[in-house]
């Protein structure tokens, strides 16, 4: 008897987790001028913008993504680098699932301010329950004149995976969420979603996105 109610309660769950929607807000940091806007244009809509305007403050993106089966609505936040609002991205770090550090592979000086970004994060949020991936970006610009080994060891000592990626070219952008997502993921079991394997990124048709917008008003 109990076997059977048991089986009931998966299958409810299951029908459930169709219905389900799961949030994760992740956070883009970095030096101003190192591509996290491009980076977020080229996931959130295919595009590229030669002369994008310099963001001011916070801003955000959402993305409506199936991964392993799951609807997820990931929530882009996109922060300045501007001294001034250093202090504003830091602090809305500490509601975020997910964090991804961005550098410019041709300019040293923002490697070094990764370092700089990623301890004082470390202080209000804890790596071991948030994900984190740190970028390479304008992989299509040579000579990237930044030594790979010591952004790989400093990569490996954080734990993070390392992605090398071009928003001009669109290349391992849509990498740099699935490795966050799995990150995230990992670090969340046994919390909002349990053994889950994630696999590749996938994308929902425009009618399905829709449905889930139109089901989001409707709970809200
Ligand atoms: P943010 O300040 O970090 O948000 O940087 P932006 O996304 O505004 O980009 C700054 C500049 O770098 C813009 O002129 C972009 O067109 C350019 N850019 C961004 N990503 C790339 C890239 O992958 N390759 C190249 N060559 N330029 C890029
Ligand atoms: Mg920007």
């Amino acid at each position: 008897m109990k076997k059977k109610g048991n089986k009931k309660n998966k299958k409810q769950e299951d029908l459930d987790d169709n219905e389900n929607i799961y949030t994760y807000k992740i956070i883009l940091i970095g030096d101003s001028y190192v591509g996290k806007t491009s980076l977020i244009l080229r996931f959130c809509k295919d595009k590229f913008d030669e002369s994008s305007l310099s963001t001011i403050g916070i801003d955000t993106q959402i993305k409506y993504l199936m991964q392993n089966n799951k609807k997820i609505e990931l929530q882009i936040w996109d922060t300045a680098g501007q001294e001034k609002f250093r202090s504003l991205a830091k602090s809305c770090c500490n509601q975020m699932q997910g964090v991804v550090f961005v550098f410019d592979l041709s300019i040293k000086e923002t490697f070094k301010n990764i370092k700089t970004w990623y301890t004082n994060i470390e202080q209000i949020i804890d790596f071991k329950k948030v994900g984190a991936v740190l970028v390479g970006n304008k992989s299509d610009l040579e000579p990237h004149n930044i030594n790979q080994d010591k952004i790989m060891e400093y990569a490996n000592q954080k734990k993070m995976e390392y992605i090398v990626a071009s928003a001009k070219k669109n290349i391992n952008v849509n990498d740099i969420f699935s490795k966050l997502l799995d990150d995230i993921m990992q670090k969340s079991k046994g919390k909002k979603i349990e053994n889950v394997n994630v696999h590749k990124l996938g994308r929902l048709s425009v009618a399905e996105e829709e449905e889930i917008i139109k089901k989001k008003k409707k709970c809200c």
